[in-house]
């Protein structure tokens, strides 16, 4: 059985790069940001049995648990530069390891992101990742600049993860090839951080979708102080998802379902030209949802033209204590 620097040197020694003064190993890694830019830091912690289920596989364990991290840092509009790990384990299970940081590798390497350091102590499976990046000050998204007018825009697809996380629970059954569509975006979740650096300067406010879409656009509206509509019509829903809401199937629960991991952004009326060219820059699709308006709350419209306040719900960990 590995010992607890074995298991560092074995599994979480990866190659440094740009801006590690110094790696793992000292008590301190030391991290050079370049001249003029703010560090972007964020931490996300996932806790077996709440986040992932048992059975989850080790190498999307790795690999979601940096995902979620850069997503953050995406929608702030920050380059992803430097990572840390804390990992506790029940034990020191070789197979598992090797997954695990064979996923969270495959994304560092992706995004040419280090592992600077870390803490592996013993204790039920949980990790935490802290992900650091840098942005330009004036170049920074912020959940809090929206204004009445602007267009509210989308990344990808919503509500695959929701629909995927449904039918894990079986709650809902799918045909096989609908499954493999939805099931990597809850495993393996794609951080949109090419979008979010294309939005610098652009966005007035972004978010990435963690808690689900009408929650997330819940909190960019109360960060700018304004209110919205949405445009059900308008959502860029999958071919499966869309399978399911023609078989009745409740789009706000879709709405309401975290995960999705794509990009929420409003964008002044007249920079609408330009999301074409950065749809193209950033490879990922961008719709127009809806519009940012005066006052509070969102009001959906629905496709026979009806039009409802919605609550922005989304996953709450402590929503019912
Ligand atoms: P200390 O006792 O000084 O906190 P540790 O013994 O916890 O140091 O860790 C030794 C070195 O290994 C440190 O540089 C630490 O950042 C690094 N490290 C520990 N766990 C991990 C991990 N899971 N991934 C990457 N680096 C790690
Ligand atoms: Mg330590």
């Amino acid at each position: 059985m590995a010992g607890e620097f074995d298991i560092i040197q074995r599994y979480f020694r990866f190659p440094q790069g740009q801006g590690v003064v110094l790696g793992p190993g000292d008590d301190c890694a030391l991290l050079a940001p370049e001249p003029g830019q703010q560090l972007a830091v964020t931490s996300d912690v996932l806790v077996e049995g709440v986040h992932f289920p048992e059975e989850a596989a080790p190498d999307c364990i790795g690999y979601k648990a940096l995902a979620v991290n850069l997503s953050d840092l995406a929608a702030q509009g920050a380059e992803p530069l430097w990572v840390t790990l804390g990992l506790t384990l029940p034990h020191a299970e070789e197979a598992w390891l090797a997954g695990f940081a064979g996923g969270l590798r495959r994304l560092l390497e992706r995004h040419h992101v280090s592992l600077v350091g870390g803490d592996t102590t013993r204790g039920p499976l949980a990790i935490a990742v802290t992900a650091l990046g840098q942005v330009p000050p004036d170049a920074v998204l912020r959940r809090s600049g929206a204004s009445p007018g602007d267009l509210i825009c989308v990344s990808g697809t919503v509500g695959d993860a929701g629909l995927a996380l449904m039918a894990l629970q079986g709650e809902v059954s799918l045909p096989a090839d609908a499954w493999q569509q939805v099931a990597p975006r809850l495993h393996a979740p794609e951080p949109r951080v090419a979008l979010g650096l294309a939005l610098r300067g652009v966005a007035s406010a972004c978010i990435d979708i963690s808690d689900g879409l009408l929650a997330d656009l819940g909190h960019l509206l109360d960060a700018s102080a304004v209110g919205a509509v949405l445009r059900l019509e308008a959502v860029p829903f999958s071919a499966p998802v869309r399978q399911w809401l023609d078989a009745g199937g409740d789009p706000l629960r879709l709405l309401s379902a975290g995960d999705d991991y794509e990009l929420l952004f409003t964008l002044p009326p007249e920079r609408e030209a330009r999301l074409s060219a950065l749809a193209e820059t950033a490879g990922v699709a961008l719709t127009v949802i809806g519009e940012v308006q005066q006052g509070t709350g969102i009001r959906l419209f629905t496709p026979s033209g009806e039009a409802v306040r919605v609550k922005p719900l989304g996953y709450d960990h402590f929503g019912n204590d």
